[in-house]
């Protein structure tokens, strides 16, 4: 990450110079990846490193242009980052977890009632799979309320942990809106061009001569900010106006385009309207106005909330 920056940012004028050596980094770090048998965390660790380099950046080059009361929101943004990173990384996301006497007995109780088939059991785990449960095959284990299996965590995001991983990409987007406000304002400052001065194509390479180390964080923020933004803004509608996870609204997308009949991603069981939903999601009564749903979706094997719903269940 560093060697990357540092070579971009070395006082030679030759590109192909700092192209060799970066080509070489890259081929160096494609052979120790090779080498690494646990691959889990590679991301998650990309993504840490980004997030110190970039908090180094802010302090190195930007704070001396920066007010230090604009300094205190982007500490606390990445403060809170790094928490509910964490947080979201050490809770159980719901793994389905259960005693040897229970598996036989449930696998009794299916198999005599004829219901041992890949809907209601899983076949790895040899549980009875929850409602909006699903097996996930890079952690070997069926989480309860399955949304995805994040690369950038490194695990699951179920029950247990959805919450935080929300919070997680918000301060995520908020620490990179940040890093984009200070990057300009380093231009604004440092760079003796500006966008409508000198047109795009002088400005861009006013940027690049000005400070490779700031263009190179830059572009790596603006992936991180585009990507976690991106996903808050999905998975917000799903929590919202859907009472969706990820992983079901994309079944039922795919059961939409097989099906002849239009299938509605509004009207499921578990779409209880948008402050309902929220407040079932985020278990917030909104100083009693409304009264969130508790369900334990580790054990929830059928849906008692809305009966006369019920029909889709099995679909979703
Ligand atoms: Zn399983
Ligand atoms: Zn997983």
């Amino acid at each position: 990450m560093w060697a990357i920056g540092y070579i971009m940012d070395l006082n030679s004028d030759s590109w192909l110079l700092k192209g060799s050596l970066l080509l070489f980094i890259f081929f160096g770090m494609s052979l120790l990846t090779r080498f690494l048998k646990n691959l889990k965390y590679l991301p998650a660790i990309f993504m840490l490193s980004c997030v110190f380099w970039l908090s180094m950046t802010w302090f190195v080059w930007f704070l001396p242009d920066i007010l230090y009361t604009q300094g205190i929101p982007f500490i606390l943004s990445v403060m809170g980052l790094l928490y509910y990173f964490y947080k979201t990384w050490r809770t159980d996301p719901g793994y389905i977890k259960i005693s040897e006497e229970e598996r036989r007995k449930s696998i009794v109780t299916l198999a005599e009632a004829g219901h041992l088939d890949f809907r209601t059991f899983c076949t790895s785990c040899l549980v009875k799979k929850p409602l909006r449960s699903m097996h996930c095959i890079a952690c070997n284990s069926c989480t309860a309320r399955y949304d995805q299996h994040s690369l950038w965590i490194g695990q699951c995001i179920g029950v247990g942990n959805h919450y935080y991983f929300i919070l997680f990409l918000l301060f995520l987007t908020m620490v990179g809106v940040w890093m984009v406000y200070g990057t300009l304002l380093y231009w604004s400052e440092h760079c003796a061009t500006t966008y409508r001065q000198d047109g795009a194509w002088t400005y861009f390479t006013q940027i690049v001569s000005c400070s490779p180390w700031v263009l190179y964080i830059f572009t790596l923020v603006c992936f991180h900010t585009s990507w976690a933004s991106l996903m808050l803004i999905i998975q917000l509608y799903q929590i919202a106006f859907l009472g969706l996870t990820s992983h079901e609204r994309l079944n039922l997308m795919i059961q939409s385009k097989c099906s002849k009949h239009a299938v509605s991603l509004r009207k499921t069981p578990y779409n209880h309207g948008c402050f309902q939903n929220l407040a079932d999601f985020f278990q917030c009564s909104c100083f009693g106005m409304f009264k969130p749903n508790v369900v334990d979706w580790t054990k929830q094997y059928t849906l008692t909330l809305h009966p006369a719903k019920g029909k889709n269940i099995h679909s979703v």
